[in-house]
This record gives C-alpha cells, sequence and structure tokens, in this order.
C-alpha cells in the first residue's frame, strides 16, 4: 500500500526544495533570522513596533528619523555579513519563483530571474535561474558546478547557495570572456555531470555505510555529520565501544556486498508521521517540516534525505574505508573512497605492491611473510652486532683498567671503548668499576676536580628499517 503511494507522490506532489532547505535552515538557525529578531528586540520602539509607546505626554516622535535609523542599521548588518551571507540576503527579500529541477535533470533550458555583480567585483556574478538543475550545499552534501551558456558567452558555475525557497548560483564568465547576464535572458544551464555522478555515488554510498555500520556494531550507533564530495565521503559517528579491525572489515565486506547486489535507491515525498511509522532514520536534533523526503535503498536503508542519489548501488562502483579515527570519548569519523578513487587507490596499491613483490623475488600474497622474513634477520643482525660490541668492550677492559692513573687518591681511567648502544657501554662501565675494586657511589659529594672514569664512545649506526 504504502509503495503505491510512493509511486504517486514522488512526481507528482514532491514538494521538491523548499520545505527540506526550510526545515534545514529552521533547525541551523540562520544569520539573518537571527538578525530579523534582533532587530524586532533591540530597535522597534515598545507597543508593537508603531511607536505607540513613545506616544505619551511631553514626548514625541521623529518618524523619520526612526525609519532612518532603522534603515542604516539594516544597511550596518548587511554590511556586516560575510561571504555568502551577504549574497543570500542581497537576493532573500526578493520576490523570486524558482524551481529546483536537479533531481531529475542535469540540463535545462531556462531563463534569468535575477543577476547581480558580486560586492566585491572580480567579475563574480550571483544569478538566480526559473529553473535550476544546480544542487546547493547543504545536508552534509556539497554543491554542484557547471556552465550557463548564454548569447553573449559562457559561465562558470563554480558555488550554489540556498537563499531560502530557490538558490544562489556563484558564478563568473569562463576565462578571457566578457559576458553579460540580465534579468529576462534565456540561458542554458548544465551541471558537471561526471562531477554530481561522483558525488551521487559518494551520498549513496554514505547511506550504505551508516546500515553497514549499524548491522556490524549494533543500533546505538548514530550519525553525527556527514561531507559528502566528489573525492570522498566523510561520516561522523557516535559509539561508546571500540571498533576493531575486524568490525570495520565487516563493515567494509557489507557495504560492498551491498553495492554490487545493484539494489535500486528510490526517493518520494511523505508526512514525516508515515516516515516515522516507516522507522526511516532522522538526524537527532534535526528539525524537519510535515512534508520530508524519503532516500530508500531497497529494503535496507530508510533515511530522511535532501541530497542527490545514484538510481542503483551499482553505480557507486568500488567501495574502500580509508580511516576510522576516535575523535572524543564516543565520536568517530570514517573516511571511504568510492568509484573512480577508490579504483585509483586500488590500482596505485596494487602497482606498489607488484614493484615491491618484483624487488623481492616473490608472489605478491607472499609479500608479508617475506617482509616478516627480512625483518627478523633485521633484528637478527642488530642483536649480533650489539653482542659483539659488547665481547670486544669487555675484552678492552683489562688494558684500560691497567692504564688507571692516580690522582688525588683516586683512580682515573682514560679511554675509548665502542658499544652498540647506552646498555653495553653501562655493561663495560661496569666492569671497569669491579675490576678497579668495586668503587661505588659515595653520599657525599663528589670533589671539584675530576674523578669520575671519563669515555669517549663511539656508537656504531645499528641497521634500522
Ligand atoms: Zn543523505
Amino acid at each position: 500500500m504504502s509503495r503505491r503511494r510512493r509511486g504517486a507522490s514522488s512526481r507528482s506532489t514532491t514538494p521538491g526544495w523548499g520545505f527540506w532547505r526550510r526545515s534545514c535552515r529552521a533547525s541551523r538557525g540562520e544569520l539573518p533570522r537571527a538578525r530579523r529578531v534582533h532587530a524586532a528586540r533591540h530597535l522597534r520602539l515598545p507597543g508593537g513596533g508603531d511607536a505607540g509607546g513613545a506616544r505619551r505626554p511631553g514626548l514625541s516622535l521623529d518618524e523619520a528619523g526612526f525609519e532612518k535609523a532603522m534603515t542604516d542599521q539594516r544597511e550596518r548588518a548587511r554590511g556586516a555579513l560575510q561571504g555568502h551571507e551577504r549574497l543570500v540576503a542581497a537576493f532573500r527579500d526578493r520576490e523570486i519563483k524558482s524551481r529546483y529541477v536537479g533531481y531529475e535533470r542535469e540540463q535545462v533550458e531556462t531563463t534569468v530571474l535575477a543577476a547581480e555583480g558580486a560586492p566585491g567585483g572580480g567579475g563574480e556574478l550571483y544569478v538566480v535561474l526559473a529553473e535550476n538543475p544546480f544542487y546547493a550545499t547543504g545536508g552534509g552534501q556539497v554543491a554542484d558546478e557547471g556552465w550557463i551558456s548564454l548569447e553573449s558567452g559562457q559561465l562558470e558555475v563554480f558555488d550554489v547557495v540556498p537563499a531560502g525557497d530557490y538558490q544562489v548560483l556563484r558564478a563568473r564568465p569562463v576565462e578571457g570572456e566578457t559576458v553579460e547576464v540580465r534579468a529576462g535572458d534565456r540561458v542554458t544551464a548544465s551541471i558537471n555531470r561526471v562531477r554530481r555522478q561522483q558525488i551521487e555515488a559518494n551520498h549513496t554510498a554514505t547511506h550504505v555505510l551508516h546500515w553497514a555500520l549499524r548491522a556490524v556494531l549494533g543500533k546505538e550507533v548514530v550519525q553525527a555529520g556527514s561531507y559528502v564530495g566528489p573525492d570522498r565521503l566523510r561520516f561522523d559517528y557516535r559509539y561508546t565501544g571500540k571498533v576493531d579491525e575486524d568490525e570495520l572489515r565487516r563493515v567494509q565486506e557489507l557495504c560492498l556486498l551491498k553495492i554490487t547486489e545493484n539494489q535500486p535507491v528510490r526517493y518520494y515525498t511523505t508526512t514525516i508521521e508515515e516516515a516515522r511509522n516507516l522507522g526511516a532514520m532522522m538526524l537527532f536534533g534535526e528539525k524537519y517540516g510535515d512534508l520530508v523526503r524519503v532516500v530508500e535503498i531497497d529494503g535496507f536503508s530508510r533515511e530522511l534525505c535532501g541530497g542527490t542519489h545514484v538510481r542503483g548501488t551499482a553505480e557507486v562502483g568500488a567501495f574502500k574505508i580509508v580511516t576510522n579515527r576516535k575523535h572524543g570519548a564516543d565520536l568517530y569519523r570514517i573516511e571511504v573512497i568510492t568509484g573512480r578513487e577508490a579504483l585509483y587507490y586500488l590500482i596505485g596499491a596494487t602497482e606498489t605492491a607488484e614493484e615491491l613483490s618484483d624487488s623481492l623475488r616473490v608472489e605478491i600474497e607472499e609479500l608479508p611473510g617475506a617482509v616478516e622474513d627480512l625483518r627478523r634477520e633485521a633484528r637478527e643482525a642488530r642483536e649480533a652486532q650489539k653482542a659483539q660490541a659488547l665481547s670486544k668492550g669487555l675484552a678492552e677492559v683489562g688494558s684500560l683498567v691497567e692504564s688507571a692513573e692516580s690522582i688525588d687518591g683516586a683512580k682515573v681511567v682514560t679511554g675509548q671503548v665502542v658499544a652498540a648502544d647506552v646498555k653495553g657501554l653501562r655493561q663495560i662501565s661496569d666492569d671497569v668499576k669491579n675490576r678497579l675494586g668495586g668503587r661505588r657511589r659515595s653520599s657525599s659529594p663528589p670533589p671539584s676536580t675530576a674523578r669520575r672514569s671519563s669515555w669517549r664512545t663511539s656508537t656504531p649506526r645499528s641497521p634500522r628499517r
């Protein structure tokens, strides 16, 4: 029953981007909203902002002055905004009807709704399109990149910023071109498809990994954040236990299993209640709207997610856990590469193994044993060298003792011995003291003149790995 509902809802009633963005924005408590609250609290006069509180006997209100102060304050606040917040603020209050189509389309013919030069200059432009295929940074997933083709030239899109119900594209002319953009211009907007595929592979892999961690370590594993880019994925999770090598290997194997099974990946929109009933994974502390987007990988993974995904898990291609490190009492950070990156990595590792096997003249499978043999041989050689140096040093002790001089009633030995390490040197020194008559360290302070046996030693370089 729910399947029929999903089929119907994923096309016609998809509320798309807005609700998901709204829910994320609300939960993050972004600056502009906070600033509005600030203005209401600190700038409006008592009495609901209509300056009624000032209308008291003996008091008059400079309404024009009040409005000017408000405007100045808004300008100051806007000027204080940094980076993309400034551009989002520039567009936020406008009536713009833009539609995100990036779940279904990679390229669209569309119209420019708004275009402005960046305050910093440098040729950078902020562009809003009527239909936008570019994903804006959100939910751990990085923004798309791509191009906008106009009659006057081509722009490259290098960042996409959420601005309420729509997205602002940060763009600049491709090298050497001068491009004019105005509202109403017809354009072709295309995302960098290859880059997007890598991002999607990493995002779907993140969901598979989340499931596998819970399958191996238990349901207490809680997602604590993620980064999904074209190069890799990073997944932070809370877990109080220790994750050992064996468990990590099982996580890796489970992920590969699900990826190579080519399980279909679907998404649909539903109510938050139904998503909860279906057991969809939600981020703790995240505030969601009434309607939510669920991403489901057949039969095993179901998460609330606004990101973009591959259509079948086999598109992830390859999956390799690179690190799993502890970042606090119960926080782990796992990093994974997939697809092309994983294949490059694995080919590089194989080539290194092949080089080693050539130089050691063994098969790749025999490398661990061959390396262990080498280490053992090196260790034995080091020990033999130490023993040899010690026996040579001890053999020289007799002549050293014979050459001892008597100065102010103390015997002083000067000489040079070869020892493999400090321990060997100490043994030689003890032997000299014993032969000199068992001198022990006295509790009285040593005389000011040198009365110790003095040594010049040279330590042979020991073979190091
Ligand atoms: Zn997701």
